[in-house]
């Protein structure tokens, strides 16, 4: 079932307008799932025009927008992306399109909201300063509509343009190695641990045995619960509920992984392309403390870059030094925060998750990091570094 996401600065208009669309008011749902009385997600629901059921995560706080915008990319299948007629363009518009930028996100709808209190001539200045700010940007060319949550007026024409963003969206990629990033765990009387997460990479199905990282523990799956419905099978691209038997809610955690067991091997260091916002008020620090996020997780990173130290808007190559073990694979996309200025400085994507050891042999070149970017699968890359260093980490190779 495709999932649709909100963004957009607070108070915006990003629950009234879910609450108008689907008559579901996601702050309740929120408030439930808080207090854990059911093992579902807490999404909002509808069916569009054209008869799809769709499922909606409505985003209340910054952090969550972040982990949603990550959970890979079926994850979320379109962003709406509000903009409040009255009040226009906002610092979390411009992080949160910054962010979609950088994690290569375009699957979007532009809604300015509230446009019943402001005359039409502000709309249509505010139209245009949007579709400026998206010039360049992975958004460039996003439809923008105008509604009223208030009056209902345009939300038609939304829900219509829904349906036809989705018809273009791509399948979810099977990459073949499963990895569900754990986003929330708890334990259901009578049934045991219950872990949330979307999936990537591979399948699920119920009594298979997983491997959950960094921690190495390993579990039965019990039952699988996916918007609303039991499965047996679980495909990539879906967010679900898992209840895992063999294991104690308390040795699990956010940001864990859940995984096929001997296919991964966790790690604390990578060398990654890096990618600084063009409008930061300050140079890139090499000696910065920053919070590295990526999947469900916010680790606490440092950062060598292996090329001069880059100014805003540019990029560069970097070996990058984390402060908790995860589980990244080449091409994994992620956000770097500033720790101390609490501000979203970039992003990056992981060019190999299991660097050697010693400083000279960090030979990632220009050159080197496009190959490895552009490799179309994990044995196209392993190709390319077996070839370039002559010898391949064990730890890229899964043991099962
Ligand atoms: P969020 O923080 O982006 O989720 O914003 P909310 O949905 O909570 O809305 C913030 C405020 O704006 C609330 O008081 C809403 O009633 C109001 N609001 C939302 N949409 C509209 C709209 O289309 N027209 C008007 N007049 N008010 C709206
Ligand atoms: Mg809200």
């Amino acid at each position: 079932m495709p999932v649709i996401g909100t963004a957009g600065h607070v108070d915006h208009g990003k629950s009234t307008l879910v609450k108008a669309l689907t008559g579901i008011d996601p702050d309740r749902l929120e408030e439930e799932k808080r207090r854990g009385l059911t093992i579902d997600l807490g999404f909002a629901w509808l069916t569009t025009p054209a008869g799809r059921q769709v499922g909606i995560v409505d985003v209340p706080g910054h952090e969550r927008f972040i982990k949603n915008m990550l959970a890979g990319a079926g994850g979320i299948d379109l962003n709406l992306f509000v903009v409040a007629a009255n009040e226009g363009w906002k610092p979390q518009s411009q992080e949160h399109l910054d962010i979609m930028d950088l994690l290569g996100i375009s699957s979007a709808i532009v809604v300015i909201t509230k446009t019943d209190i402001v005359d039409q001539s502000a709309v249509a200045v505010l139209r245009e300063e949007i579709e400026e700010r998206l010039q360049g940007t992975t958004l460039e060319g996003s439809t923008i509509l105008e509604v009223s949550a208030l009056t209902g007026l345009g939300l038609e024409e939304l829900l219509a343009e829904v349906d036809a963003v989705l018809l273009r969206a791509p399948e979810p990629s099977w990459s073949s190695r499963t990895r569900l990033w754990i986003d929330r765990v708890f334990s259901i009387r009578g049934s045991g641990t219950v872990v949330t997460g979307t999936l990537g990479g591979g399948p699920l199905h119920t009594d298979q045995e997983v491997e959950i990282l960094p921690g190495g523990y390993r579990a039965r799956i019990r039952a699988i619960q996916s918007h609303r419905r039991e499965l047996l099978f679980l495909g990539p691209g879906n967010r679900a509920a898992l209840n895992l038997v063999g294991i104690e809610q308390e040795a699990l955690g956010r940001g864990d992984t859940l995984t096929n067991p001997g296919d991964w091997r966790v790690t604390d260091r990578l060398i990654a392309s890096l990618q600084f916002l063009p409008n930061l008020d300050h140079e890139p620090e090499a000696r910065g403390a920053y919070k590295l996020h990526v999947g469900s997780v916010e680790i606490d990173a440092s950062i060598r870059f292996l090329e001069a130290t880059p100014g805003p808007g540019e990029s560069a190559l970097a070996a990058i030094r984390l402060a908790r073990a995860t589980v990244l694979d080449f091409k994994d996309r992620f956000i770097l925060r500033d720790s101390g200025r609490r501000q979203t400085v970039g992003g990056g994507q992981v060019l190999e998750a299991h660097p050697a050891t010693s400083k000279d042999r960090e030979l990632v070149t220009p050159a080197g990091a496009r190959a490895r970017l552009s490799a179309p699968d994990r044995h196209a890359y392993l190709q390319i570094l077996l070839e370039e260093q002559g010898y391949l980490a064990v730890q890229e190779i899964p043991v099962r």
